[in-house]
């Protein structure tokens, strides 16, 4: 299985816009997060989870030639926004609709941002989504095994999503955008070889987690290596790797292009 880390950034991205970003150190291209976003190919499918605002440039740097699922965690703009940019991947496999799996609320406000593109052919150069609620349990075309389960969010819930590969045996757990995670999503995600958790920011936030919250659900969960996403400008990549190796070092940062193998 292969993950690539498209965007690892909060829902402003880092550095912020007209702000002096402070405590940060830009010459480190680590600490210019896009928006969260992942991709995964398991058993050769290939899983686009949430496409960020900068999706298409996302698309290009990582070079993703493929999206044969799409899978939108939740509604909020940082991750539905960048779904118009899927157009080339249906045009690319004759006009077919995309298979998209969502929560209730993701299926409302897919439905509102693009009618365009739903319950149709796509016409040439237009994107088609074929909308469906994400089950408990997928097989995907290929054999891997996709799960839910939903993740506190304030007003909105998240899927959070566990990865296996049955060729390999490798199994990958994904909670972005969650406020904690529940005794039900610990015993899905929990063992696996990378977990790649929400952790906004150091100091408390009512509807993400924080670093230290993320890295006590890092040993709930058990995994052999943990990875923070969905990161604010007060952390800086260097800095908060080196503090995090002496404290939970199993623990470690996301960044924007990081490429994982799980074999
Ligand atoms: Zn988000
Ligand atoms: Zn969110």
């Amino acid at each position: 299985m292969e993950i690539i880390v498209m965007g690892c950034g909060t829902s402003q991205g880092v550095p912020l816009v007209a702000h002096d970003n402070p405590g940060i150190d830009l010459k480190d291209g680590r600490n210019w997060r896009s928006r969260t976003s992942i991709h995964v190919v398991i058993e050769g499918h290939h899983v686009q989870v949430d496409a960020a605002p900068e999706f298409r440039m996302q698309c290009l740097k990582n070079d993703i030639q493929a999206v044969d699922t799409f899978i939108l965690t939740h509604g909020h703009a940082d991750h539905v926004l960048g779904m118009d940019d899927l157009r080339q991947f249906c045009t690319n496999k004759g006009g077919e609709p995309i298979p998209v799996f969502t929560t209730p609320i993701g299926m409302e406000r897919v439905r509102a941002i693009y009618p365009y593109a739903i319950g149709r052919p796509a016409s040439s150069g237009y994107v088609a989504l074929a909308l469906n609620l994400m089950p408990r349990r997928l097989v995907l075309p290929g054999g891997g095994i996709l799960s839910s389960t939903i993740l506190p969010h304030g007003h909105e819930s998240t899927l959070g999503l566990v990865f296996e590969e049955p060729s390999t045996g490798a199994k990958f757990t994904y909670y972005t955008d969650c406020k904690s995670v529940p005794p039900e999503a610990v015993e899905l995600g929990k063992n696996a070889d990378l977990a790649i958790l929400d952790g906004l920011r150091p100091n408390y936030h009512p509807t993400h987690m924080s670093i230290d919250e993320a890295c006590a659900v890092s040993v709930e969960l058990g995994a052999k290596r943990s990875l923070i996403t969905h990161m604010t400008y007060q952390i800086d990549y260097a800095i908060y790797t080196e503090k995090l190796r002496s404290t939970f070092p199993k623990v470690g940062l996301c960044y924007d292009g990081l490429r994982i193998t799980l074999e």
